[in-house]
């Protein structure tokens, strides 16, 4: 184990530029790797699920790791993401013509491609071809949860991925899934016939994103939040989840109205238009997806800085899907759910429309009873995925803001003696109206003037009453008829602590203003305090965007933000401490540090310019992890007689002293002893079966042995 845990953490080095594994991720690796044993991982979106599969690849001999996913889409993504670090990696779906397709499925003898993404439709066309003859070293099912018809997200092409089992009964399934209770669960081991699979529960804590609920925001308020969060976060992006297709078209036209960089996403778009919003959201040129629930799967862009969901979603498990989609890089990240009565009377129907009704009227329960805790939400959420958490964890609203509680027994008797004198038959505006004493015309109409509570609670803003009946629902005195217009009727625990004149504590009221998870600063505020690490971020960020304008990828697939925070931190200035930033692979170290160290060296005011002696330190460096000598060549894009002169340069001045990587013992004593014997003609003699670099570097090497022998 310790031997083969060295290998797998230094493969995440090399490719990676990670330091550790996250928990589990070792144990799966080795199950699969070594064990060669079946196996379900469940962890939340951005837990690190596509290492788990992708380091077994690179550590097989042979073989190729085909990837089984739905996200067609997304193929492309992940292959720029892994070739850009080096991994060789391909797609096979309906997005590429078939002459594309051919040529990658003829490529996968050759064992040059080592991680194969592939749609189950299309896996299910080719899979009868390879089982005869192709190596496959592991299969990985993505979003395997679509196999069950238990899961929200079920897809029929994967109903047939047992055939993998009959075909390949001696590699390897690796099923994994954000989301699956255990009913999904059983059903993805049974349905791909997994032969006593192990099952790894990651943690769903996701500590770096904040969770806030905003009651009943009103328009104004919603958008105001979300420019505040554009602001906050001006070159990074965010999405805003909406309920309806028309709500999404809304919300990115109010947006844009605004000057915003918005885009709209959903269902009723054609499939380019829906392509050309994804690629410009992972581009970066949007700051903004209005979306439906649509969109989003399986999406990797690391620098999403929040998530707005401007309606209630139907259940904890897409919420924690879609704000998990914030934040994936580790780094701080914002979430915010709007919470409003008249979500729940559309969601109502949804239930009501949907297959299995009463499940689903429990799950927007649960839903519905997160958005109305006063407890600390994160304890929620995971008490859901049935993980306990022992306190409270100070960063979400309910923590940042803990409710005092003020004797609310004469708010509930005005607000539940006014509710029962109109028979219950108004919703939460017109109440507190008539509590207000408003002059409402349609209140004086129906001579809701005339109760006797009518402005019995003129003292409180609209504001405050607005949260104190919503606390009186969430204890359960008040319950919102859904099925009429969403008025409000006092339940039988209302009455009766009504009658009894029991005392009931409430939650004190907090003006928005005053919140401690506070006001967001604008961009010019943000302008005005920029610290020196913020503007070597700033200039960090400039550096990425160019490089990935002139490479046509996103500007994650340079570095992620998180790489970039490390960056500012840890400030490099050669490529030798490049090399060592957490998240910065052997791959981009070569291609990209000198535009970042040069960043950081003007920013420190180091004015030295980069010497030229540092293209042989990147050879060292390659090297030392492990490149062959065209491997080196292609990855720095130069000749390999250049590497071979680096390389000799590098034995005469010491600094390489293990040879065996670039020479041969034979060839080595081949050249000394053509040296010896005729040393006028030793290339031609030799060449072209030795190319006369490794002549240069036999005989640097001879030089150096000789020079330690004198010193002796
Ligand atoms: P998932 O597929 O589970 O949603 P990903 O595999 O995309 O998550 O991982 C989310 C992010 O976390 C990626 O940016 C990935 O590079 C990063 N990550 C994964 N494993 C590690 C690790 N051991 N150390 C640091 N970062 C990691
Ligand atoms: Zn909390």
């Amino acid at each position: 184990m310790p031997d083969f845990q060295q290998k797998a953490t230094a493969l995440l080095r090399r490719f990676y530029g990670y330091n550790t594994f996250r928990p589990l991720q070792l144990d799966i690796i080795a199950t699969a790797a070594c064990e060669r044993r079946d196996c379900v991982v469940l962890m939340p979106t951005g837990g690190g699920k596509s290492i788990c599969y992708q380091i077994p690849a690179l550590l097989a001999d042979r073989g190729v790791t085909i990837v089984v996913s739905p996200l067609i889409a997304l193929m492309k993504d992940q292959v720029t993401a892994l070739t850009a670090n080096g991994i060789p990696a391909a797609a096979v779906n309906s997005m590429q013509s078939e002459e594309e397709n051919r040529v990658i499925l003829e490529q996968l003898y050759s064992g040059r491609v080592k991680i194969l993404y592939i749609s189950p439709e299309r896996l299910l066309i080719e899979i009868d071809r390879w089982s005869s003859d192709l190596p496959v070293a592991l299969f990985a099912i993505d979003e395997a949860h679509c196999i069950s018809h238990w899961g929200h997200d079920f897809r029929p092409g994967y109903t047939q991925l047992s055939r993998i089992k009959a075909l390949f009964p001696s590699v390897p399934v690796m099923a994994l899934t954000a989301t699956a209770d255990r009913l999904t669960r059983e059903d993805i081991s049974h349905q791909l016939r997994l032969s006593d699979p192990r099952l790894f529960i990651g943690s769903f804590d996701r500590p770096n994103l904040s969770l806030r609920v905003i009651t009943d925001p009103g328009k104004t308020r919603r958008i105001n939040h979300i420019c505040t969060l554009i602001d906050r976060y001006p070159s990074d992006s965010g999405i805003v989840y909406c309920l309806s297709r028309k709500m999404a078209e809304e919300m990115d036209r109010q947006l844009s109205a605004k000057g915003y960089r918005s885009t709209v996403y959903h269902a009723g778009l054609s499939v380019s238009e829906r392509n050309i919003a994804q690629d410009s959201f992972i581009n970066g040129d949007v700051q903004v997806v209005c979306a439906t629930v649509a969109f989003g799967m399986g999406i990797d862009k690391s620098n999403i800085r929040w998530v707005v969901h401007n309606n209630m979603p139907r259940n904890i498990e897409s919420y924690y899907q879609e704000i998990g989609r914030a934040g994936r890089d580790g780094s701080k990240a914002e979430t915010v759910l709007f919470y409003s009565y008249g979500d729940i009377a559309m969601l109502q129907n949804f239930v009501d429309e949907s297959g299995q009704k009463a499940l689903n009227a429990e799950k927007l329960n649960r839903m519905k009873e997160y958005a109305e805790a006063s407890l600390c939400r994160r304890r929620i959420l995971l008490s859901y995925f049935n993980e306990t958490m022992d306190h409270d964890c100070g960063n979400c609203d309910v923590c940042l803001n803990p409710p005092e509680h003020i004797d609310g027994t004469i708010l509930v008797q005005k607000a539940l003696s006014a509710i029962i004198r109109i028979n219950g038959s108004a919703g939460i505006h017109m109440l507190i109206d008539i509590l207000r004493g408003a002059g409402r015309q349609d209140l004086i109409q129906k001579g809701y003037h005339l109760i006797k509570t009518y402005g019995a609670g003129r003292d409180l803003s609209f504001a405050e009453w607005n949260t104190y009946i919503s606390q009186m629902i969430q204890l359960g005195l008040i319950d919102i008829a859904y099925n009429e217009s969403n008025h409000l009727k006092v339940t039988p625990y209302g009455s009766s602590i009504l009658s009894s004149r029991s005392p009931v504590r409430l939650a004190r009221f907090v003006p928005f203003e005053k919140r401690k998870t506070g006001r967001a600063k604008t961009v010019e505020e943000n302008a005005r305090t920029l610290n020196p690490a913020e503007r070597l971020l700033e200039s960090l960020k400039d550096v990425r965007l160019k490089l990935a304008r002139k490479e046509q990828v996103p500007p994650y697939i340079i570095f992620t933000d998180k790489a970039l925070l490390e960056m500012v931190r840890t400030e490099p200035v050669n490529i030798e401490e490049f090399a060592r930033v957490e998240g910065v692979g052997e791959r981009k170290t070569v291609r990209y540090w000198k535009p970042f160290v040069t960043a950081i060296r003007r920013h420190k005011g180091i004015t030295e310019p980069l010497g030229s002696g540092l293209s042989h330190e990147e050879t060292l460096l390659l090297l030392n992890s492990g490149y062959d000598i065209p491997a080196i060549a292609a990855a720095k894009n130069i000749k390999t007689s250049t590497v071979y002169n680096h390389i000799a340069s590098l034995i005469s001045s010491d600094r390489l002293t293990d040879f065996s990587a670039v020479i041969t013992r034979d060839q080595y004593l081949r050249v000394m002893q053509t040296a010896t014997a005729h040393p006028e003609t030793l290339y031609e003699r030799l060449t072209p079966e030795i190319p006369d670099g490794i002549i240069r570097i036999a005989l640097a090497i001879s030089d150096q042995l000789l020079r330690k022998k004198a010193n002796e």
